[in-house]
């Protein structure tokens, strides 16, 4: 005795799909491939969000191509410390320099009222 609660798909294995022909049509004609995409369509597979394009599964092309971008990024990276070190080192080469000739000018004033003094 048919439950009324639980829907029913009858499948006939014999019966071809009105859409792609295959066999094993259901009551609505189409077979439970069809069903599947129709449900898809009309559901819209959205595109997924870019902070969860790196959990999706990818192939192993994919992967070595996100393998070389990352690499190539850790490169750059590397290459900028190395400037910004290299800056460094010139603005603090720069810095002394001028701490040199501030000390040796305020010598000199010193030098030049110390004889006036004198004088
Ligand atoms: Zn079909």
């Amino acid at each position: 005795m048919p439950d009324a609660d639980v829907a029913t798909i009858t499948i006939d294995m014999d019966k071809p799909c009105v859409r792609c022909g295959k066999k094993g049509a259901s009551d609505s004609g189409i077979c439970l491939d069809c069903i599947a995409d129709t449900f898809a369509q009309r559901h819209g597979r959205r595109s997924p969000m870019p902070d969860q394009m790196a959990l999706m599964p990818m192939s192993a092309e994919e992967l070595r191509k996100k393998a070389r971008e990352l690499a190539q990024i850790v490169s750059e990276v590397a290459e900028m410390a190395e400037e910004h070190a290299q800056r460094r080192l010139e603005m603090k080469q720069e810095k002394e320099q001028l701490l040199k000739h501030l000390r040796l000018t305020a010598q000199a004033i010193r030098e030049q009222g110390i004889r006036e003094g004198e004088a």
